[in-house]
Order: structure tokens, then sequence, then C-alpha cells
């Protein structure tokens, strides 16, 4: 094994579906292809949109899949020390503030967001104004309303590289603001960690040399730069990986039909025909090469592994019509 360290990261707020599954294997092709160590995280921080079945059903996705992975899967609700440890660092560090203000406060008073980051992105969330931001550390946190820990973001990093998009570029103040590291509670013991802080420990604590996700969380990516940095430690390289889209350019989701893993494996179809099809749509293989039809699962994979190069990965969305028919 190098010393490269990967993982796979599903969140069971629900069952994993085909875009799923294909930013998945893309994570799996490229950390076997590097002879890294391969982690299972468990994402089940997000409650309560998380779903008591969904981490067996992912488990059982990915396994049908042919994928494996390397020891046991961690699990981010039995992590909450670690995630307040960092938290507290950050309060130390300045770099944290209580904020009470509501969604609806913060849209109601943020302006009107850009359009786009300098690359092209669409920002995925009101700018805070930052109403709260006065606070300093030693100051009495709030006692008549809940709060959320929000971190201060800095001018800088404003680009990163991603072995998908190449150079994203943004401004951190302009197109993201100061962000919740935690969820709201009455008082700080009963903040929970939210996503952008629990990932980053999590990737920091087991060492990860490569993320690869989604490229809806690209601007997320962002903010994570700053975690790291504020933290005292260098980031992962990133890759972010096109999503699977309805024709209507939206993300999967049930309005474009039953495209989840159980459904196409109740229905009798064949795990090797979505490892092919996602092999297919992200450029890993091109459309004519008809050798992965009589290859058993494992042969597929030990092929795509043994050509993994990021350079083949497009960079737009796979556009499906109707799912069914489209992998067949
Ligand atoms: N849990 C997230 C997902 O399923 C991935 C988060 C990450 O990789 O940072 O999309």
């Amino acid at each position: 094994m190098s010393s490269a360290v990967c993982r796979l990261a599903p969140s069971p707020t629900g069952a994993q579906h085909l875009g799923n599954a294909r930013t998945f294997l893309i994570a799996y092709w490229s950390a076997r292809s590097q002879n890294a160590r391969l982690m299972l995280r468990i994402e089940d921080i997000d409650s309560p949109r998380i779903k008591p079945w969904a981490t067996a059903q992912a488990i059982t996705d990915l396994n049908w899949l042919g994928m494996d992975w390397d020891g046991d899967p961690i699990i981010q609700t039995e992590r909450s020390t670690l995630y307040d440890q960092a938290r507290n660092q950050l309060m130390e560090a300045g770099r944290v503030y209580p904020c009470t203000c509501t969604r609806r406060d913060i849209e109601a008073a943020a302006s009107a967001p850009h359009e786009s980051t300098a690359s092209g992105w669409t920002p995925d969330a009101p700018v805070y104004p930052g109403t709260c931001a006065g606070w300093k550390n030693g100051d009495p946190l709030p006692e008549d309303k809940p709060f959320c820990f929000r971190f201060r973001m800095h001018a800088k990093p404003d680009r990163f590289f991603d072995r998908v998009h190449g150079e994203v570029t943004c401004d951190p103040i302009r197109d993201i603001g100061d962000f919740p590291i935690t969820r709201k509670a009455e008082t700080a013991a009963d903040c929970l960690a939210a996503y952008q802080l629990a990932v980053v420990i999590d990737d920091i604590d087991a060492g990860v040399t490569e993320v690869v996700r989604g490229d809806d969380l690209i601007l997320s990516t962002f903010r994570q730069l700053q975690l790291y940095e504020a933290l005292g430690h260098s980031p992962p390289s990133h890759a972010h990986v096109p999503l699977v889209t309805g024709t209507d350019g939206r993300r999967l989701a049930k309005r474009h039909g039953d495209t989840r893993l159980s459904h196409f494996r109740e229905q009798g179809m064949t795990p090797e025909t979505i490892v092919r099809w996602a092999a297919k749509t992200s450029g890993l293989c091109p459309d004519s090469d008809d050798s992965l039809k009589d290859m058993t699962l494992d042969q597929i994979h030990q092929k795509l592994i043994g050509q993994f190069d990021w350079v083949h990965i497009r960079r737009q969305p796979t556009v499906v019509d109707d799912f069914g028919s489209a992998i067949d």
C-alpha cells in the first residue's frame, strides 16, 4: 500500500442513487489505482435528515457494485469529542463566533448574491451579512436565543487546483462569507458539529490525501481550505466530479423517476451494467469500447483501475432522460 489515503463518504439521508454510485466508483478507481488506503466514512451527523435504514443500504449498494474498503467504517456521530476540540481551538484563535441569526434574518439582510464566481460557479448560499460577527472570544455567549458557531472567512485562499476542473477561483468574502460549523442549540455543549467542520476533522485525522466528491460541493472546498489553514494542516488534493442530472439540468431527485440503486437491484439489473454505464459516461472508457461487455465485475474494475487517469474525466454533467433505458 502507498501512503495515499482516500475515502468513500456516503450520507445516509436517503437511498444512494445512480449519481452517487458514479461518484463513488470514480473515487474507488482513483484510490485503487494509487494503491491507496481507502476508508469508508458514514456522514450521519445531519439529523433529522438521516434515515435509520440508509447506512446499511449504502453499504449493500457499494458492495453490490463491487467496491471494498480498508478497515471498519468511520461513523461521524461517534466522533463529537474530536469535533468539539477543534471548535474550541478555532474559538481560541478568534476564528469562530456564536450567531443567533435565523435563515430568514440572513436572507433578509444579505445583499443579492452575485450570479457567479470568477470561475463561473453559482454561489450556493446567501452571504452572511456579519450581524453577529462583532463577538470576541471571552464575551458572554447568547442566553436568550439558540445559536450556532460561525467561522470567519478570510480573503485567502481564493484559488485551488481541482483534478477535474483545473484552477478554480472565487472571492471568499464576496461569494461565500462566514459559515456555520455547528448546528444551532441553546448551549455551546449542545451545538453539534456540522458538515464543514466534521469532514475536515475526519480527513485530517485519517491523513486523507485525495478528496473525490460531486462538483455541487466545489465552493465548499473554499470553506474547508480555510478550516485546514486555521487548524494548521495542509489540505488534501481535490477532484470534484460532475453530477448526473435530469433533462431539466437539476441533479437527480425523485422527480426524475426511481434512480435508487436498490430499485435497479430489485428490478434484476446487474451491477456490471451500472459500472459500465459509469465508466462510459464519466469519460473513462470510450463509448465505442465494447470490451467491458464480456467481462466479470471484477475484471471491469481491474481494467478501469489499470487505465485510470483524471485527464479522461469529463467536466460536463451527464444528462439522462430515461435512466432505466439509458443504462441498458
Ligand atoms: N457525504 C457527501 C455526499 O454524499 C460527501 C461529502 C464530502 O465528500 O466531503 O455527497
